[in-house]
């Protein structure tokens, strides 16, 4: 073979493996129930996560669960790959675009966060009630115990 040759294998092997053995790959995870978000990006060779990024929103909803004494364990976590970069240069399989992040608008802190301990003593069936409406979607429902929570704070 000639040099020339072997030196252009070697570099088409080098090239195949830093396209298909290193990658970044973004992945989220999101509990349907309390809209809890843990995001991580990893940098990985063959694979294996070299340097491992993790970011943890918890939201509003979560934070109010917790207060109120009954934390979501986020035991429906689901999983899922934003983007991947094969080689850190170009990113398909997945690539998927698009807002995920449930923001938080600051009504917990604002509203209800000063008072909301003493709500859940006055209301030892508060956090029970609350997991019932989230397990059944009952959006009105967390409406109107909401209302009722501000109404509380103002009446104080
Ligand atoms: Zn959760
Ligand atoms: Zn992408």
């Amino acid at each position: 073979m000639r040099r020339g040759t072997k030196l252009l294998i070697g570099l088409m092997g080098a090239v195949a493996f830093w396209f298909l053995g290193v990658d970044w790959v973004w992945e989220v995870e999101t509990c349907p129930d309390c809209h809890f978000v843990r995001d991580s990006a990893h940098h990985r060779v063959l694979g294996i996560s070299i340097i491992n990024n993790t970011n943890e929103q918890p939201s509003d909803l979560g934070t109010l669960l917790s207060d109120l004494g009954v934390p979501c364990e986020h035991q429906n976590l689901t999983h899922w790959r934003k983007h991947r970069w094969w080689g850190f240069v170009f990113c398909s399989c997945p690539c998927v675009n698009g807002v995920y992040l449930v923001t938080n608008n600051g009504w917990y802190e604002d509203e209800v966060f000063p008072y909301i301990y003493q709500y859940a003593e006055d209301h030892p069936d508060a956090g029970a009630r609350f997991w019932k409406m989230i397990e059944t979607d009952d959006v009105d429902g967390i409406a109107q115990i909401w209302s009722e929570v501000v109404r509380y704070g103002e009446n104080r």
